[in-house]
């Protein structure tokens, strides 16, 4: 319906979080990602830091639907509006611009209204109740469609008085959450399945960059599973920024446990594994953490009894944010930040190919252990080797 070619976009975000010097480092940080968020978007996109206020400002022709939903990815913003700033400060100029505005993109509709006004500028001559009632006198006669409802009107038109003054009418909701980068980073154990991508978002939605970690198992799991992953660190690597992934080849690790260790226990001492080696690749990258997409109960290697096993083979924490849900309420996520159709791509999993039919759902960390005991002496060369041959994808969108 958008009869206005905006040419700002002032950005909204959470305030009463950052109090005191901690409000520059969002702010950088935010900053920061709407630029990474922007980068592909065609347009040129000026970004202002005005008076407690982040303003992106185009130049030219841009995207507009593009540029929303880029603006849509960046973690820290509420909500943001697209407006017009305007040199017309004067309040006769102001009343007939921002009515005229109006007019361009509800003619014709009926619509209630309501004006609120900001006023940030204390020299400006004028109350903020009289701009309101000013402004809405002018709306009315110009739009005879329009009627007031200071109590649920349909269309919020704010006025906003500072150095420069801006108005609209509209405003989008953002992600929410902190900006990525004021909050370390953590490494993702990132699967093809449903639940890891989420998992990633969630963490990195806190403020938190993403590196991660993928095993595979060739010739048993295919090139197209490893592009699905890749597929899904693109994702969200809209989200996050750009994303460290660490391919690791485990299949000679895999037939080794297979070969020596009871088969009831094999996902769970490949859990193990794969802890220990992400840890490692963690701790290279300085990360504060790891993170994976588990949920208590969800299969057999999800129990209280099987996390406590693959836990305690780490010293980082292990941050599982989906811990407590259900998988609908995991797959609405993934809905909604686009994983979800890549992630039900058919591609096998390199755990799902040497899992046992009847997987130990109340595992004992010293049977683990002791099982563990049986590949001393033929484990640790097959790690060096998954180790050195990493493979490393820098993933962007
Ligand atoms: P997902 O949907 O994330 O694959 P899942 O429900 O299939 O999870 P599991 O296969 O038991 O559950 O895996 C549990 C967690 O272990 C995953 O969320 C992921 O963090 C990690 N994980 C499992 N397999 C791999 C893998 N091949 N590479 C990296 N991480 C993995
Ligand atoms: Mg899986």
């Amino acid at each position: 319906m958008s009869g206005i070619n905006y040419k700002a976009f002032i950005i909204k975000y959470g305030e009463i979080a950052i109090k005191g010097k901690n409000r520059r480092l969002f702010e950088d940080a935010l900053i920061r990602q709407i630029k990474h968020a922007l980068n592909p978007v065609e347009g040129e996109f000026i970004i202002n830091r005005e008076q407690g206020r982040i303003y992106v400002e185009t130049e030219g022709e841009y995207d507009y639907e593009g540029t929303v939903n880029a603006l849509q990815t960046v973690f820290g913003i509420v909500s943001f509006a697209p407006a017009i700033i305007t040199e017309n400060e004067d309040i006769e100029d102001l009343r007939k611009e921002v009515a005229e505005a109006l007019k361009s993109v509800y003619s014709g509709h009926s619509f209630t209204f309501k004006v609120d006004t900001r006023r940030a500028k204390k020299t400006y001559p004028l109350q903020s109740m009289d701009i309101n009632a000013l402004i809405g006198e002018t709306i009315l006669a110009e739009i005879d469609t329009s009627k007031v409802d200071v109590h649920e009107p349909e269309v919020m038109v704010r006025v906003e008085i500072r150095d420069r003054v801006n108005y609209y009418f509209e405003e989008i909701k953002g992600p929410g959450g902190m900006p990525v980068g004021t909050n370390g980073s953590a490494m993702l154990l990132l699967s093809g399945g449903i639940d890891s991508p989420v998992a990633g978002y969630m963490i990195a939605k806190r403020g938190v960059a993403i590196n991660a970690v993928y095993f595979h198992a060739p010739p048993y799991t295919s090139d197209r599973a490893k592009q699905k992953v890749v597929d899904l660190a693109k994702i969200i690597s809209r989200y996050t920024g750009p994303i460290k992934l660490h391919i690791v080849n485990f299949t000679d690790m895999q037939l080794n446990i297979y070969e020596k260790c009871p088969h009831d226990e094999l996902t769970i001492i490949m859990r193990r594994y794969m802890m220990r080696i992400a840890e490692h690749f963690a701790k290279e990258e300085n990360d504060l953490g790891l993170i994976t997409g588990e949920s208590i109960g969800q299969v057999a290697s999800q129990t209280m009894h099987s996390l406590l096993c693959t836990n305690a083979v780490c010293t980082l924490p292990v941050y599982r944010p989906l811990i407590g849900m259900d998988k609908q309420e995991i797959v609405e996520i993934s809905e909604k930040i686009g994983t979800y159709e890549t992630s039900i791509l058919p591609f096998e999993d390199c755990c799902t190919i040497f899992v046992a039919k009847h997987p130990v759902t109340k595992p004992r960390l010293q049977n683990m252990e002791a099982s563990e005991k049986k590949l001393i002496g033929s484990m640790e060369a097959l790690m060096e080797q998954a180790l050195s041959t990493v493979e490393i994808i820098e993933v962007t969108p």
